[in-house]
């Protein structure tokens, strides 16, 4: 482009980067967009499909959002199904694999059932599997090493045929040929450019310096991952706010060992995802059981430096003290970081892991995995120093002068058409640029839900039936011997008030 300038500038060539150029250049009419990118390709980092779990969550088996929350999520999400689907992305880029939220013991039998019934209604092909049927849908759930079934009792909720699996940077990379394809916008992607200073300009407009040259645009959105907040806190911007980047490590079976996706019932305490069982389909289907979640004193995973920026985005101060202090009073969250920080060190890692894993596969050994190596990533948290809180979902910065920085931890991948959805917005508002709001409703927003295939009476029969299961074992083994008055706990309600007040922890 003519002298470096643009119409919009965007850093990062992650799938938020990529999500955005595509959609500034299809659906308005921006006329041109540069993507900066600091190293030699696309998707680096975070978005590359060895660094995440691949996973479109949608929310019905993330049995840490409430019914509010999955009806947001599940909207960007299909934003991605049917991005794939219109660009013919079937078994390329997208995948289809069978998934559920395992339930183990009674009380998270009772948590899913109760789940189920509220969440049926938003997703009509969730179906109920007791271990009858977990026998024949993920035999490796039911049976231990010497093929005797496992005692607890069980349930999965979740669904067969839908699309559940992406590979986020193969992605990635389509989004920007796709954006390049536009007739009417110039894009132009710039790799191994780092930028090291945006300035606003005094008669508008920003300069952006890089490791090479330096641009000028109209505005600027800024989705580098951990480095967003690095680069705002460098221009004055959010200084309230703190990146806790959280790295996730996975370890791989040897053998296939799932089918589908298994993800277990999070325990509402403890801050990030549970551990979880995914066919990695980078791996030929190995199955992918994580991810851990440990402090990094940096913001780049496999990658030499940015210590110093991790200090510099911390900011440490009393706040930061407080919100630590906070985390480590509870013994929950207390043992849950110390336990995923030994799944890192050499000789108890895998043992510990093993035995976590096992909840998933009864029959799972040491000698059935290792510590899946170069995969993982890390996770920018985000602190709020006035509310002194660790933020789990994604943070926006917009500063409604035409320069916005996205911090993007899990579900960031999933939910990148959504988020660029919103920048668009806010950008053709500053721009004076026009929205195609119809053409994008009709290319990528879902109308009309899939009628449901699922047999509701025989569902119905099923909840029962598990039920009746638990509360026969309950009368033999357990009495009420609570006296006096006590207050409900989470698993009695899960869907409490109590408990959406929470909803800050819940990603
Ligand atoms: C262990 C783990 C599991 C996850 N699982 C899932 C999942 O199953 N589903 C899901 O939806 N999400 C998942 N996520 C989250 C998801 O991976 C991220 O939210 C998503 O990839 C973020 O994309 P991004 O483009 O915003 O950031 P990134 O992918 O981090 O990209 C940022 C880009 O900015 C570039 N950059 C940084 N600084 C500069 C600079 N100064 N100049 C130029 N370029 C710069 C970087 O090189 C990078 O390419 C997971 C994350 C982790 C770590």
């Amino acid at each position: 482009m003519k002298n470096n300038h643009y119409e919009v500038l965007i850093v990062g060539a992650g799938i938020s980067g990529a999500a955005l150029a595509y959609e500034l250049a299809r659906y308005t009419d921006v006329k041109s967009i540069a993507i900066l990118e600091k190293y030699e390709k696309v998707a680096p980092l975070n978005t590359q499909g060895k660094a995440n779990s691949q996973t479109i969550h949608f929310g019905d088996i993330e049995t840490n959002y409430t019914v509010s929350k999955a009806s947001i999520t599940k909207q960007t999400a299909k934003m991605v199904e049917k991005y794939c689907l219109q660009h013919k992305l079937e078994n390329d880029v997208i995948f289809s694999h069978q998934k559920m939220a395992l339930g183990v013991g009674d009380r998270e039998v009772e948590f899913l059932l109760e789940r189920y019934e509220e969440f049926k209604e938003l997703f009509p092909n969730l179906q109920v599997w007791d271990k009858e049927h977990l026998k024949t849908l993920e035999p490796k759930l039911i049976f231990d090493e010497n093929g005797k079934e496992r005692e607890d009792t069980v349930v999965g909720i979740g669904s067969t045929g839908e699309w559940t699996t992406v590979d986020y940077g193969k992605m990635t990379e389509n989004l920007i040929e796709n954006a390049k394809k536009e007739p009417d916008t110039e894009v132009e992607l710039f790799l191994n450019t780092q930028v090291t200073d945006i300035k606003k300009l005094d008669d508008g407009g920003y300069e952006i310096k890089t490791n090479k040259e330096t641009y000028t645009a109209d505005s600027v959105v800024v989705n580098a991952g951990a480095h967003s907040l690095f680069l705002a806190h460098r221009m004055g911007y959010g200084l309230d706010y703190a990146t806790l980047p959280m790295a996730g490590s996975f370890y791989m079976t040897n053998q296939t060992m799932l089918n589908g996706k298994v993800y277990m019932v999070q325990n509402p305490k403890l801050p990030f995802a549970a551990l979880h069982g995914d066919p990695d389909i980078l791996e030929n289907g190995l199955t992918r059981f994580g991810p851990t979640a440990l402090v990094l004193p940096k913001l780049e995973r496999f990658k030499p430096g940015t210590y110093l920026d991790f200090w510099k985005t911390l900011n440490f101060d009393a706040n930061i003290v407080t919100i630590f202090w906070d985390l480590l009073k509870d013994s929950d969250i207390r043992n849950y970081i110390f336990r995923n920080f030994l799944f890192e060190v050499p000789y108890f890692n895998k043992k510990l892991f093993v035995k976590d894993a096992k909840k998933i596969v009864p029959s799972l050994s040491v000698d059935d995995i290792h510590y899946a190596k170069g995969f993982g990533g890390v996770r920018p948290q985000v602190l709020d120093k006035k509310e002194r809180k660790l933020m789990l979902g994604e943070a926006s910065i917009n500063t409604g002068e035409g320069i916005m920085f996205n911090m993007t931890p899990s579900p960031g991948a999933t939910s990148c058409l959504g988020n660029a959805k919103r920048d668009v917005i806010n950008l053709c508002a500053f721009l004076g640029k026009t929205f195609d709001k119809e053409k994008f409703e009709e290319e990528l927003v879902e109308h009309n839900l899939p009628q449901s295939v699922i047999d509701e009476k025989l569902q119905a029969k099923y909840v029962s039936e598990i039920r009746a299961e638990i509360h026969e074992h309950e009368e033999k083994y357990f009495q009420n011997i609570n006296e006096g008055h006590e207050l409900p706990s989470y698993w009695e309600k899960p869907y409490s008030p109590w408990r959406n007040k929470r909803d800050h922890w819940s990603m």
